[in-house]
């Protein structure tokens, strides 16, 4: 008797081994389902352009704004990223909106990431100088011609629907994973050494004073292929790479360079393909080389990336599956301080910002103090989000513009293979410098929201849930 049942215990052992050996090779039959969608959020014409410390109004479309939507689930599990074409989406926003889908789809708000790709060349829609030119137009006007509509009531509006589109109509999906190193002529650290001792960011082309460049930068390209598993027909990608968006310039809406990536891989890899862009961190990065005295397009840049996507599609590697499954923790990060007289003042000084009678860091700071009001008490709450997608593939999820130090730390500590780190996810406390970076200034620590420390904390968190997710 005890024979016969040692026997059936090493027989189900071994079939057991069996199931796990084959079912890595129909990725599918672990009941991955996918959902995609896109929706149009190009706002009229005349609204507001964000990215400066200006007041511009768009004059037309180049290319439109969406907001993408992709819904994975698993048994049930169920997740949703959602990348708009915005320079970023506040609580305001990313709150109501994640109720609003969680409402209609039933997908845990927890689960639900919504990142903006930081183009500059998309709406104003919340902020202090947003609510400074809008209460300015009105008091002057009685109304405010630039916002014919209640854009960020549309915008919340528009992620429920897309993010529903996606959850109806999912089926199942097989992941595909790649990694590849972009050329550094793509990416450039955009914080430096000079020769009177200080730090400064964008110091110019050419600029002799330049001693040496202050930071990394993360040359990888980080890529998921979601696949039809009857025909491995190519439905999206989702590329994540550190390079700051504002390649465009100009006064129309686009998606800046990642509206080419997508132009790129259609031509190549099917028209039909969704092409996701997840923003890395590059808070510190952007596509300025100081050494000549040109820049590159966005259209350049967006092909260049395409090219380097389409060379890894072929040596893609089938990702193992492992339950979907989504972690996340929040950080309380300590608000920076300031006396009810430098409050005072910044509110006043707002109005001189654009008009060339205020140093630009003292109106970078006037802005900032004034949007620390939507942070109410002395700390700013970054929430951070790991989904694992495969046992060696996990996506993490940021608030903020983060240096690209972070991103690498995570990649370097994650316990799996792949791991990508999207930035500017639900919220947008502007910068999140290292502390290595706060103890140099300039531009990026002047204009965030949280005091030296918090990025950190943002780190250790991620690298806890990964760990988690990896067990
Ligand atoms: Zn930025």
């Amino acid at each position: 008797m005890k024979k016969i049942s040692m026997r059936f215990v090493v027989c189900a052992i071994v079939a057991s081994l069996f199931i796990l050996m084959v079912c890595p090779i129909a990725n599918a039959a672990a009941g991955l389902t996918a959902g995609i969608a896109e929706i149009d959020i190009t706002p009229p014409v005349g609204y507001r352009l964000s990215g400066y410390f200006i007041e511009r109004q768009s004059t037309g479309v180049h290319d439109p704004l969406k907001a993408k939507a992709l819904v994975l689930r698993e048994g049930d599990v169920t997740a949703a990223f959602v990348v708009c074409d915005v320079i970023g989406l506040p609580r305001s926003v990313s709150d109501p909106a994640r109720t609003l889908v969680a409402a209609r789809t039933g997908i845990p708000a927890a689960n639900i990431v919504i990142t903006g790709t930081h183009t500059h060349t998309g709406p104003l829609y919340y902020g202090t100088l947003r609510n400074y030119f809008h209460e300015q137009a009105v008091a002057k006007n009685g109304k405010d011609a630039c916002e014919a509509v209640d854009y960020p009531a549309q915008l919340i509006e528009k992620i429920g629907q897309v993010v529903s589109k996606a959850a109806k109509s999912t089926s199942p999906v097989i992941l595909e994973a790649a990694a590849a190193d972009q050329d550094p002529s793509l990416s450039f650290n955009r914080r430096f050494h000079m020769k009177d001792g200080s730090v400064r960011f964008n110091p110019g082309q050419k600029n002799p004073d330049i001693v040496r460049v202050a930071g990394p930068i993360d040359p990888q390209v980080g890529i998921v292929l979601l696949k039809a598993p009857e025909d491995r027909k190519l439905k999206a990608c989702l590329t994540v790479f550190a390079l700051h968006l504002d390649t465009t310039g100009g006064t129309l809406y686009s998606a800046d360079y990642p509206f080419y990536l997508e132009k790129t891989l259609r031509a190549s890899l099917g028209s039909d393909l969704m092409s996701f862009f997840g923003t890395g961190t590059c808070g510190d990065v952007n596509h300025i080389d100081v050494t000549v005295e040109e820049r590159r397009k966005a259209e350049e840049i967006g092909e260049l990336l395409a090219k380097t996507v389409i060379g890894q599609v072929p040596k893609a590697r089938p990702v193992e599956p492992a339950p979907l499954a989504v972690k996340s923790r929040t950080v309380q990060a300590l608000k920076h301080q300031y006396s009810e007289e430098q409050k005072a003042q910044a509110a006043k000084d707002v109005a001189l910002v654009g008009t060339g009678k205020l140093p630009f860091l003292e109106e970078v700071e006037s802005c900032k103090i004034v949007d620390l009001a939507r942070y109410p008490g002395t700390m700013v709450p970054l929430e951070v989000q790991a989904f694992r997608l495969g046992r060696d593939l996990a996506v993490v999820t940021l608030p903020g513009e983060v240096f690209v130090e972070f991103g690498l730390a995570i990649k370097k500590a994650s316990p799996f293979k792949t791991t990508l780190v999207v930035e500017l996810a639900n919220d947008v406390p502007a910068y999140i410098p290292t502390r290595k970076a706060f103890g140099e200034g300039s531009y990026e620590t002047v204009n965030s929201r949280i005091q030296p420390g918090g990025g950190e904390l943002m780190v250790d968190a991620a690298i806890e849930i990964l760990k988690e997710l990896a067990r």
